[in-house]
């Protein structure tokens, strides 16, 4: 096994700089610099783009709107195996990702981190994701994610670097993958460009803290199901009142908890 440099795995609209011509390259570096760029530190950097590099998200990574680059564990792995991992002290199943080699990890990534870049670790122990932690999120130059395999990380890396942990929710994954790849799929569609009609990120569910209206579209009638009649009426005014009562309904009848965070910020 040779030993290649520690360097990551960059993908998005860098690699096809070198063929922009000088009087273009003017005009794309400051959307690059713009870019929201993505860090993720893991065992399998072939698991990325995986479902980013579908749809909107992976129209918005060839425009330069945002970069991702993989920080493969393996890399910073100790001899001649590469070991990343060990047995838990005190016993017990599985394996523990080692602390030293995440650290190397993390200060490759860090070292490439510019402006605001929340460093977190997936774990089902973190706080979960919602709308609000996503637009905080995007509202930053980027993210360095780390993605978890086994048992976990060594708690020291956590203390060390001031780790913040965000759960994808109250299940436990084999990996930080498939979480990494959701947190960066919600903050990348907030990007200002990503989405056509921007309008579309207020109207829908959480945002307002309520869950959205139920959406139809063609055939007006289908299986003898019509379109509620209100939807086809043209009147602006009654489908936004039908709307909100729906929205309103909805959160009441399936998250008692998001309607009485929502009744709690309209009363002063
Ligand atoms: N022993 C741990 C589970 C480890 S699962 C425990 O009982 O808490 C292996 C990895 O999957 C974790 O390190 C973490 O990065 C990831 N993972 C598992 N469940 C997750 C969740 N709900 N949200 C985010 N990441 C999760």
């Amino acid at each position: 096994m040779t030993d290649t440099p520690l360097s990551g795995r960059s993908i998005g609209r860098k690699s096809i700089k070198a063929s922009l011509k000088p009087r273009d390259l003017m005009g794309e570096t400051p959307e690059l610099a713009r870019a929201f760029q993505a860090q993720v530190i893991t065992l399998f950097p072939g698991a990325f783009l995986g479902v980013l590099g579908e749809s909107l998200t992976g129209k918005a990574l060839n425009e330069g709107l945002w970069q991702l680059k993989t920080y493969d564990l393996r890399e910073f792995g100790e001899g001649r195996h590469r070991n990343v991992d060990d047995t838990p002290a005190g016993g017990g199943a599985g394996m523990v990702l080692r602390p030293d080699v995440l650290e190397k990890a993390i200060i490759a990534a860090r070292s490439e981190a510019r402006g605001v870049m929340p460093l977190i670790y997936l774990s089902p122990r973190g706080k979960p994701m919602d709308q609000p932690m996503i637009r905080r999120l995007a509202a930053c130059d980027g993210v360095t994610l780390l993605c978890g395999r086994f048992e976990g990380v060594d708690q020291r890396v956590l203390d060390h670097f001031g780790i913040e942990e965000v759960s994808l929710g109250d299940f436990v994954l084999t990996g930080g993958e498939i979480a990494a790849q959701a947190l960066l799929d919600a903050t990348i569609r907030l990007l200002p460009g990503v989405l056509g009609n921007a309008a579309s990120t207020e109207e829908e569910s959480f945002s307002a803290g309520l869950l959205e209206h139920p959406q139809y579209t063609r055939p007006a009638v289908w299986q003898g199901r019509e379109i509620p009649p209100v939807l086809m009426s043209g009147h602006h005014a009654e489908i936004g009142k039908w709307r909100k009562a729906q929205a309103e309904k909805i959160t009441k009848e399936r998250r008692p908890d998001l309607w009485a965070a929502h009744e709690a910020r309209k009363t002063p």
